[in-house]
């Protein structure tokens, strides 16, 4: 059985009601996050989840709102466990970097907690694989494939496509349509896409945010993406600028004009179930 949560299905742009990118993976009760956004943590409990508890953590790619959290998975992971407990933490090139930078941040909390805590005798840590395409994680019957997505200038970045018996799901990351994603959408149950308004932001007198028209999918971009590869149900998240409330069904309609499959926004703590 898989189960996906949308932990949080936020953008960069803060929101009371939508904590930052990240999405919960449950393979038969085996827990895989995919990106650590703002919040993640408290969400995380929400969904019945601690940092403890993630077999491995996956980035899609290291830009601040998907990744700001990480100092609190790594922390909170550390000083719930009764045993030395290095996190797991797979993603693009870059990875190990950003994990290096967010241990020797901690430093001084890591040397605080030691001194107080005389069962706590070791520091945080994190394991570190670093992908781009390929294989990135295959244990007990869970085969998680890596592939370059398409989010210039930002790159390298990468979406997953989790594979659990016959069940597919993919958490494709910021990206624009690309031969990337085609293939790990390709006959998917289930494809998480953070998606984009065109017509909203292109509305917006902001230089800052007329930059970042051309480097996400919009929802048409996702519906056609869905329809492409067959996919089951395409769930829109991330969406960028957050939704007026009782507006969230002109974006369902967006992605179903090119996509006749179920199409879902996504809020925080939403999920699906696969048996
Ligand atoms: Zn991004
Ligand atoms: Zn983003």
């Amino acid at each position: 059985m898989i189960e996906v949560v949308t932990l949080g299905t936020g953008s960069p742009i803060p929101d009371p009601n939508r904590a930052g990118a990240a999405t919960l993976v449950k393979v038969d009760g085996r827990q895989f996050l995919f990106d650590c956004g703002r919040a993640v943590v408290m969400r995380m409990a929400g969904a019945g989840s601690l940092p403890l508890l993630l077999e491995r953590l996956f980035l899609t790619h290291l830009h601040s709102d998907h990744t700001t959290d990480l100092n609190d998975v790594i922390t909170t992971r550390w000083v719930m466990s009764p045993v030395d407990s290095p996190l797991p933490v797979t993603g693009p090139p870059g990875t190990q970097g950003l994990v290096d930078r967010t241990l020797a941040m901690l430093a001084d909390d890591v040397g605080y907690r030691r001194a107080h805590h005389a069962d706590l005798d070791w520091d945080p840590g994190c394991t570190v694989t670093e992908v781009l395409d390929s294989v990135a994680y295959e244990a007990d019957g869970v085969r998680i494939v890596a592939a370059p997505t398409d989010h210039r200038p930002v790159a390298p970045t990468v979406g997953y496509r989790i594979e659990a018996g016959s069940r597919v799901v993919v958490i494709a990351g910021d990206t624009v349509p690309c031969d990337g994603l085609d293939r790990l959408c390709a006959g998917a149950d289930v494809y998480v896409q953070t998606v984009l308004r065109h017509d909203l932001v292109a509305a917006v007198p902001s230089p800052r945010l007329q930059d970042v028209l051309d480097y996400h999918s919009t929802c048409e971009d996702a519906g056609r993406t869905a329809a492409k590869a067959g996919v089951g149900t395409l769930v829109l998240t991330h969406p960028v600028p957050a939704p007026f409330p009782g507006t969230e069904g002109e974006w369902v309609e967006r992605a179903r004009g090119e996509f006749t499959g179920d199409v879902v926004l996504a809020h925080d703590l939403w999920s699906i179930t696969l048996d």
